[in-house]
């Protein structure tokens, strides 16, 4: 399936749980989530809510953590080949993949608003990994990469909006983050405890390992 690019407050009322997909919005009390908190569409208010549990249950987180990183089917799925070959906790695993791809690092750096916005900076060629430019969102970050904004764009309007609104959100333990320089530095990989996120891990494992 392509990837998704329609409105995308519909995902998180879907999943009756705010997913950040906007930026900015999201904090907002227009967030649809705050007003409109039922399924999308025409029957959606008047739908019966059923009590989601086994498969479907299983479903939802992982639809719920695609959606997060706008990541496709079959890359979640290699994801998780990935982890589940690796010791160690693969559900952390998987978490700790999708938290150092690099379009979600410029997120969490604060170069973007959102992570849909961070893969826009990405794709553009906004960024230097250890001085070189790469242009591929699903990049993994290792420790002691260098992530910057090349020179050329550090006056962008959105580089400005994007610093501004990360001046007022918490830093991430994992990297160490110069606003200023438009600069950071992969300190060490993420624990489950670093990653806030609205999603049970461990359902995940369990619908992958059928
Ligand atoms: Fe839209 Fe963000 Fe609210 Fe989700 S959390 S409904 S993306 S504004």
């Amino acid at each position: 399936m392509a990837r998704y690019t329609g409105p995308v407050c519909r995902l998180c009322r879907r999943d009756g749980t705010k997913l950040f997909l906007k930026g900015a919005k999201c904090f907002a009390e227009k967030c649809p989530i705050e007003k409109r908190n039922f399924p999308p569409g025409q029957h959606g208010q008047s739908r019966k809510v059923k009590k989601v549990v086994g498969y479907g249950l299983q479903l939802r987180e992982k639809q719920k953590a695609k959606r997060i990183y706008f990541t496709l089917e079959t890359q979640f799925r290699a994801y998780y080949q990935k982890a589940a070959n690796r010791p160690g906790v693969t559900g952390e695993l998987l978490l700790q993949q999708l938290e150092t791809r690099l379009d979600n690092v410029c997120y969490r750096l604060g170069f973007a608003m959102s992570r849909r916005q961070a893969r826009q900076v990405v794709r553009h060629g906004h960024l230097l990994v250890n001085g070189r430019k790469v242009n591929i969102p699903s990049f993994q970050c290792k420790v002691g990469d260098e992530i910057q904004v090349r020179e050329g764009a550090k006056n962008f309007v959105i580089l400005e909006e994007a610093k501004n609104f990360a001046s007022g959100q918490h830093s991430v333990p994992w990297i160490d983050i110069n606003r200023d320089n438009l600069s950071g530095k992969i300190i060490a990989l993420p624990k489950r405890e670093d990653i806030s996120l609205p999603v049970n891990e461990q359902l995940i494992v369990e619908l992958y390992s059928k």
